[in-house]
């Protein structure tokens, strides 16, 4: 990923809100499986964060994959061969409650 790429995604989230390769699981306290040395990771905090980091990779070309709680049981969220995750851990807010019809208005990060 080149220097141009990383210091957009670091203006939209802050420079601790983007990691690269094996600083992975050193930020982030997770355990990264596959290959640890390939792509990256960023941790939107808002829909608008969302929305410059997709234009960003659209302007360098670089695959990206969302990331949920990562329970997921195919491997559906690792970004390997130099892609980019979209963690959205942040993303835990809740907009709103309809119990009689069983629903529930929340951001991507909700547990
Ligand atoms: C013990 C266990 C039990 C399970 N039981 C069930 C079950 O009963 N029923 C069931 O359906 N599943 C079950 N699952 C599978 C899994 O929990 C579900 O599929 C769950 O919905 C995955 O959510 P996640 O946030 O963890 O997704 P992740 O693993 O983070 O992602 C799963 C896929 O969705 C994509 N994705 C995630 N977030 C977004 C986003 N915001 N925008 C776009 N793409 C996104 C990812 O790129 C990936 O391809 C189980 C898993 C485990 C470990």
């Amino acid at each position: 990923m080149n220097s141009a790429i990383v210091a957009e995604l670091q203006a939209i989230v802050g420079p601790r809100m983007f990691c690269l390769g094996r600083r992975i699981s050193a930020l982030t306290n997770t355990r990264v499986s596959g290959p640890r040395s390939s792509g990256s990771r960023v941790f939107p905090f808002s829909t608008d964060d969302v929305s410059r980091i997709v234009q960003t990779r659209g302007k360098h070309d670089v695959p990206i994959v969302g990331r949920g709680a990562g329970t997921g049981l195919s491997g559906g969220a690792l970004a390997r061969g130099g892609g980019m995750m979209i963690a959205f851990g942040r993303m835990n807010r809740h907009f709103g409650m309809d119990l009689e019809n069983r629903r529930a208005v929340v951001q991507p990060g909700v547990l």
